[in-house]
């Protein structure tokens, strides 16, 4: 067991402590969800659906409550925290219809029929990362909940109060023990044993990489159901016959939302070389306006980053000599500010460009035709996110296809939308969240022949 100091990153001063769970006491609560899995599978769709229910329920109730926590701990603004916590409140309720809704096939066949059952995959550990600690959490949670699983979370050791605050609201709402357990904690150590614990059947990771890398080799010795949504280094598209003032007016939207702390951040901006001057007048008075500051504020769009270390990882993403060409504001004195940032015209080489810096950092390219903007738009091993901006429907179409990245947006600059699929291409992922069909990768399709043929 020990100790973790969680610390307001608007400020640096702690809010709290925590304590963190040691490997044997990781397995003890694996234990725990094992135990409750045969009464979770066995209530009543109709009566599961009622306790999803009541869990939402629950959360709507403490939706100021958790905004605060995400405040203090997360330092993401009050408007966006609120979101947040609403965003549980809404996929709970959108995955309490699952249960009722988790039909098998019938498949005739000589001699009788086959009929196949959605039984739930077992217990699920779920790994979270600092970002976004309640949507990502609530991802996993409600499909996995509403197929019959039961789930081991846990959040970012930087960013576990909501999650925890979370976890005794399914309590209170009448979840039974062992069915949504919360363990705060390092990932080396409890993130690490839910991957290797053979009891835990599936793992939804939500991270980085280079960690999704890791855990995917491990999960492949137990062969363990795997969901992987890693980085991104996002497009945002836009071309000569769009909307530009609209394009350049959400742009700062698009990539400095959470102060760039979003696998979904359009962080290239590629613009076609004809309106590219026109773009950056439009874009420098959008950037410059972006409120940065305290995020309790409710003017506030822009909070800190999340930690010092943090921080210095974005800024060495600008050096001395940078190409910088022109900056928004960030607060002076403690807490972990950053100003969001502009580069052009960057090298093809430039990390800013290559890498995701997951901070307020966007860089701006020019193109000069469709061919060319789908050629760097895919130049990148990842392939999350991405927005295409023109007036022109056939060429929306035509680049989203041909665009490899699982979620884009054509003039807007949206991301998730809970009751439609979400996950990466290439390095950016393996599987999808969220949709329609997100609790049937909660379940094991299991296949059985019915005789009909007399004795
Ligand atoms: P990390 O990969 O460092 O950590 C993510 C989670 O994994 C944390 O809870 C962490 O614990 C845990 N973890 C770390 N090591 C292990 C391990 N060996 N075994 C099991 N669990 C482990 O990512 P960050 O927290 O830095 O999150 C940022 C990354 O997440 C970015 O790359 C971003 O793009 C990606 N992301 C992807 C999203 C998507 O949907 N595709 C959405 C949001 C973010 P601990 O906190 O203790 O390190």
């Amino acid at each position: 067991m020990s100790v973790f100091t969680v610390l307001n990153p608007a400020t640096e001063e702690p809010v709290t402590t925590v304590t963190q769970p040691c490997a044997e006491e990781t397995d003890s609560a694996i234990a725990g969800a094992a135990a409750a899995l045969p009464g979770w599978r066995a209530v009543a769709p109709g009566d599961r659906a009622r306790m999803l229910r009541a869990f939402a329920a629950a959360v709507d109730s403490a939706q100021e409550e958790l905004a605060g926590l995400e405040v203090a701990g997360s330092g993401h603004p009050v408007g966006a925290a609120r979101w947040e916590a609403g965003q549980v409140r809404d996929v709970l309720l959108y995955y309490s219809a699952a249960p009722e809704r988790l039909s098998g096939r019938q498949i005739p066949v000589a001699g009788g029929l086959n009929v196949t059952f959605h039984e739930p995959v077992g217990v699920v550990g779920l790994i979270v990362p600092w970002n976004f600690p309640m949507p990502i959490l609530s991802w996993g949670m409600a499909p996995a909940l509403a197929a019959g699983c039961t789930v081991v979370a846990k959040p970012a050791e930087a960013t576990p109060l909501t999650a925890m605050r979370i976890a005794a609201l399914a309590r209170e709402a009448g979840l039974p023990p062992g069915v949504f357990t919360v363990l705060p904690g390092k990932g080396s150590v409890v993130g690490q044993r839910l991957v290797d614990h053979p009891a835990v059947r599936k793992i939804v990771f939500t991270g980085s990489t280079e960690v999704g890398r890791s855990i995917m080799a491990d999960c492949a010795r137990q062969v363990k159901r795997l969901t992987l949504e890693l980085g991104g280094k996002s497009a945002n598209i836009v071309f000569a016959d769009c909307d530009l003032e609209r394009a350049a007016a959400t742009a700062p939207y698009a990539v400095f939302d959470n102060a760039g702390q979003d696998c979904c951040a359009r962080s290239r901006i590629l613009v076609q070389r004809s309106v590219l001057e026109a773009f950056m007048a439009l874009l420098e008075p959008a950037v410059r306006s972006v409120v940065v500051g305290d995020p309790a504020s409710a003017a506030t769009e822009m909070g800190p980053l999340i930690s010092a270390a943090h921080r210095s990882h974005v800024a060495s993403f600008v050096p001395e000599g940078a190409p910088v060409a022109f900056r928004g504001h960030a607060p002076s004195g403690p807490g972990f500010w950053y100003p969001p940032t502009v580069l052009a015209p960057v090298r093809p080489d430039d990390p800013a460009y290559t890498e995701e810096v997951f901070g307020p950092v966007v860089t701006v390219t020019p193109f000069s035709d469709e061919a060319e903007a789908i050629s760097l738009a895919n130049d990148t091993p990842y392939g999350l996110s991405g927005s295409i901006w023109t007036s022109d429907v056939g060429r929306a179409i035509r680049v989203a296809r041909a665009v490899e990245t699982g979620n884009l947006s054509v003039n807007s600059h949206s991301s998730v939308r809970y009751w439609t699929p979400f996950g990466g291409f290439k390095q950016s992922g393996l599987g999808r969240e969220l949709g329609p069909d997100a609790p049937d990768a909660f379940t094991e399709a299991k296949n059985v022949f019915i005789s009909t043929e007399g004795s």
